[in-house]
């Protein structure tokens, strides 16, 4: 059951630019195809197919990407 309160939900809230090296690790343990390379750098491309499943965070080398609450 995903986390929604009110208005709101826990998605993918930040990838760190100045953490991340651009190994694209998170593109591919993200089932969801939420994260895009960009310009080198992993990106959020569509942040409201985020299930929360914490995948990218536990895989990135980097701990460059983090969850939080945002508005649905
Ligand atoms: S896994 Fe981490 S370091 Fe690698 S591209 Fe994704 S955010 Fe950047
Ligand atoms: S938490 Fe899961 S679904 Fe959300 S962006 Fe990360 S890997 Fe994709």
């Amino acid at each position: 059951m995903p986390w929604v309160v009110d208005k709101k939900s826990i998605k993918i809230k930040e990838i760190m630019p100045h953490r991340c090296i651009g190994c694209g690790v998170c593109v591919q343990s993200c089932m969801n195809d939420v994260i895009r390379m960009k310009q080198g750098k992993a990106t959020i491309a569509y942040q409201e197919d985020c299930s929360q499943c914490f995948a990218c965070v536990i895989d990135c080398p980097r701990d460059a990407i983090s969850l939080g609450w945002v508005e649905r």
